[in-house]
């Protein structure tokens, strides 16, 4: 069988989805596959996003697919000292979400859809293969092959990000700045505020740390992301640890565990070129500090789905004309992920009696008057050689 496309986005997680709605919307034909026969399982996500995310994505929020409220964040040092922010102690900047992310991957697909995209499930991209009309991609479709002959690929296929390489880009995450993942979805799970997000800090999860994010009023995803150049053992290790020696964990039972990589290196510079454009995981759209990749997975989907429709109604598709995609995603990601990665870099050369003693002192601290300022001065406080780290920073 073979297929004719505009724009043809390969992956079907939120990257991909938000790019197909802002091609179609636009008015050009787009075609989605995904090699998943259900959209969004098994995730690979603690599921956690800001409240403002969703304004900004012009994302309605619906209680189908949001499973917690979250107002506040706990914070707890090697030494278990616990500093909570929430609305009691500081003007938080923003709130969030728990997601169930199988009904919210699914949901975007389905608004992609009713803005003019055509869908494949269970179809995997092969190969593909360069022409003068741009690409064709060889794929199995439901265990038959499909030529899909396309203008413009959009590559949205996850951290593995096999089809940029396939397109001669360099996309790939070394494996230094993969942090590695695993999660438990548990039930029977009780903190003390289940509207908080719970976050273990130190060497109990060396490179990364520790989160209880929860889902409902005694269920919870728990996990943690390592560096696997911090330690020699594996990221199970340290979960099942923390979650042996954890009281809110006590009684906890695992529903579901995930496992996946998080690219946490900062953006991939070669994420375009002629017919093609990288979004999302695929091309390290993930915060290089937290390791959340959902936010800007969705903004470089706008922004390539929007690039990816001026360059059908041009009818150029050259690298030169999808710059675009570059300098926006730069502009608007890029810079901030650049320093986020420095920052990442400080904190992770602080050792546990320095994050104790950072910690203790941000608690004695009168947050309504918290500023960087304040915080640099807390930090080489607690820990005074951090002082020189710090410079390299500033
Ligand atoms: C353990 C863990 C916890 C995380 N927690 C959070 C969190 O709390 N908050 C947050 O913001 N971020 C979190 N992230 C990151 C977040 O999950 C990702 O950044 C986000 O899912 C990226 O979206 P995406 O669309 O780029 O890729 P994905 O969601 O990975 O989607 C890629 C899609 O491409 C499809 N695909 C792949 N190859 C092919 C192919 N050859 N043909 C067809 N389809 C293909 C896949 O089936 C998949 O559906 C976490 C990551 C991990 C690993």
């Amino acid at each position: 069988m073979q297929i004719k496309t505009d724009v043809l986005v390969i992956g079907a997680g939120p990257a991909g989805s938000i790019a197909a709605k802002n091609a179609a919307q636009n008015g050009v034909n787009v075609l989605i596959i995904d090699k998943k026969s259900e959209i969004g399982t098994p995730k690979r996500c603690a599921e956690g996003i800001t409240k403002s995310t969703l304004d900004e994505l012009d994302i309605e929020p619906n209680f189908k697919w949001i499973t917690r409220e979250i107002d506040g964040i706990e914070i707890v040092s090697p030494n278990n000292t616990s500093l909570t922010l929430d609305d009691n102690k500081i003007e938080l900047p923003d709130t969030g979400y728990v997601l169930e992310r199988k009904l919210f991957d699914k949901h975007l697909l389905m608004d992609a859809i009713r803005s003019g995209t055509k869908v494949m499930v269970k179809t995997k991209a092969e190969n593909i293969r360069r022409i003068k009309e741009g690409f064709v991609v060889e794929a199995t479709s439901m265990n038959k092959h499909v030529s899909i002959i396309t203008k413009i690929i959009i590559a949205a296929d996850g951290p593995e990000s096999h089809v940029g390489r396939m397109a001669g880009l360099k996309t790939n995450t070394s494996l230094e700045n993969m942090a590695s993942c695993i999660q438990y979805e548990m039930v029977n799970v009780k903190t003390s505020n289940m509207n908080h997000v719970k976050i273990h800090i130190g060497t109990i999860c060396p490179g990364g740390y520790i989160w209880i994010f929860p889902k409902g009023d005694d269920i919870a995803n728990v996990g943690l992301g390592i560096l696997k150049s911090h330690t020699d053992k594996t990221a199970k290790h340290f979960l099942d640890s923390f979650i042996e020696s954890n009281h809110d964990l006590a009684n906890a039972q695992i529903v579901e565990m995930n496992v996946g990589g998080d690219p946490i290196g900062g953006l991939v510079e070669e994420r375009y070129d002629d017919n093609i454009m990288v979004v999302g995981d695929a091309a390290g759209f993930v915060d290089p500090l937290t390791g959340d990749g959902i936010r800007t997975a969705m903004l470089s989907g706008k922004y390539a789905g929007i690039v990816a429709s001026k360059s059908v109604k041009a009818g150029n598709y050259s690298k030169d004309f999808l710059k675009e995609y570059y300098i926006l995603t730069e502009e608007n990601i890029g810079k901030t992920f650049n320093r986020f990665n420095k920052v990442k870099e400080f904190l992770l050369t602080l050792d546990d009696d320095s994050l104790n003693n950072i910690v203790e002192e941000i608690i004695k601290t009168d947050m309504s008057d918290v500023n960087v300022k304040s915080l640099l001065k807390i930090i080489i406080k607690s820990s005074p050689k951090s002082i020189f780290k710090l410079r390299k920073l500033l």
